[in-house]
């Protein structure tokens, strides 16, 4: 056990609290959502509590519909919480303490603000993931607790309701070690018992630059617009930083619970890759039972102006063409639009390689064979197709593209005869004749 470390090993094992403190002054983005992953994970781990707590004490920057947002994406990540915390809420609590410290000589004001003195000493911390840091205060100024206009300063709010709500581990990202002996200081002031740290490591870029939200770290909300499924973003998440072992990959939510350990967690930082996430969440479209995948394809089907109300044996057959290449949901928008458009469109490109008119014989015949079937099914559209071929005398290959083409626009896509299938004979015969208009 984790707790082994500090603690005598015959003592009960104390709850784990942990908490996910966002400020809601932007979007989640991926590296808050990986913290709040960790933290998720350990709480759950271990029979603990996971705490939602707003950091909002900067009421210029933060706003609510950041605060909307973040809650929607740890909803849509599926990261329930146990007790959930404004800091907004608490300012009598931190002007409390802020008081007791100017009490105590501790504190001191300058104007309207509240000063911690700082003791020059050595800090030294165990962190669950690093192991030892050792800080120098020396270097340290005089912290500021409570602003003039009568807020707390993060680390203050921070440290106080760390303490309160017995927050025992403090995951957080690494970017935040700087700020960790500044609070051990407040900690000490305040006379207030430590949790355990553990600093999780950077997220780089696929350059192998610092992932942050201005080098244009994407926000949680933007992969659910792009596509991602949840299960994909969290299995991915989980593994910026910590692996289940085995080189496995692909291994879900419940799964890595039973699995998780701080302590296994690599200190060095974790690189971003689009494509292992592209894999991913190709593996989680796929086991997808089809129903529910049209489920989360309507409302971008909604959104683009298709409509919200198709057959559904039909779309579920449609879907099932796409649903074992789809990287995201969005691929399937990409694929089969020129089954909800009017029109399919072709490129000058596609049309000079693939529209020559050398084809017209083959389109025409193809046309009428086309219009006399009764039923238009995978066969009777391939035998019409072979009629043609061999009338001609030309190989398959030589219509099949140029058709696949007409039809939807596209080089690339499931077999011709599902596609005609689907697309239907009214509008196979209509495109086939327009081809060379
Ligand atoms: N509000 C801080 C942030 O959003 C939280 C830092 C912490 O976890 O202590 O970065």
């Amino acid at each position: 056990m984790e707790s082994a470390n500090n603690t005598n090993s015959s003592a009960p094992a104390a709850k784990i609290r942990v908490r996910f403190a966002p400020s809601p002054t932007g979007f989640l983005h991926i590296g808050g959502a990986r913290t709040a992953l960790f933290n998720w994970m350990y709480a759950r781990a271990q029979g603990g509590t996971f705490i939602l707590r707003i950091e909002d004490t900067d009421s210029e920057r933060s706003k609510d519909e950041y605060l909307d947002e973040i809650l929607r994406s740890m909803n849509w990540l599926g990261l329930n919480w146990d007790e959930f915390y404004k800091q907004s809420e608490r300012f009598d609590i931190y002007r409390k303490y802020a008081q007791q410290l100017l009490d105590q000589g501790k504190a001191y004001q300058d104007g309207q603000a509240v000063i911690l003195k700082m003791l020059p000493q050595q800090v030294k911390i165990f962190d669950l993931i690093r192991g030892e840091i050792q800080f120098d205060t020396e270097t340290i100024k005089d912290q500021v607790l409570m602003k003039s206009n009568g807020t707390p300063t993060y680390s203050f709010a921070c440290v106080i309701d760390d303490a309160l709500m017995e927050v025992s581990h403090v995951i957080r990202g690494e970017d935040h070690i700087s700020n960790t002996p500044k609070q051990i200081m407040i900690y000490q002031a305040l006379g207030f018992k430590m949790p355990k740290f553990a600093h999780l490591p950077l997220i780089m870029d696929e350059q192998g630059g610092r992932m942050s939200k201005r080098a244009g770290a994407v926000a949680v909300s933007d992969y659910q617009r792009q596509g991602f499924l949840p299960q994909g973003i969290v299995n991915y998440l989980m593994l910026l930083g910590w692996s289940p072992g085995n080189n496995q990959e692909k291994v879900n939510l419940d799964a890595a619970v039973k699995k998780f350990s701080i302590k296994k967690v690599n200190k060095a930082g974790a690189a971003f890759s689009m494509d292992k996430l592209m894999w991913l969440n190709t593996q989680y479209i796929k086991e997808l039972p089809v129903g529910k995948l049209i489920d989360l394809l309507l409302p971008f089907l909604k959104e683009k102006g298709y409509g919200d109300q198709f057959d559904r044996v039909w779309l579920e057959h449609t879907v099932k063409l796409y649903q074992p290449r789809m990287s995201t949901l969005l691929d399937f928008m990409d694929w089969a639009d020129y089954l909800f458009e009017d029109n399919v469109k072709i490129s000058d490109e596609d049309r000079v390689k693939h529209l020559g008119r050398d084809k017209i014989e083959g389109f025409k015949l193809l046309s009428e064979g086309l219009a006399k079937l009764s039923s238009f099914d995978h066969q009777s559209t391939e035998e019409a197709f072979r009629a043609v071929v061999t009338k001609l005398n030309i190989k398959a290959g030589d219509l099949v593209h140029p058709v696949r083409v007409a039809l939807t626009g596209k080089t690339i896509g499931p077999g011709l005869f599902e596609t005609m299938t689907v697309l239907g004979k009214e509008k196979t015969v209509e495109r086939l004749k327009k081809a060379f208009e």
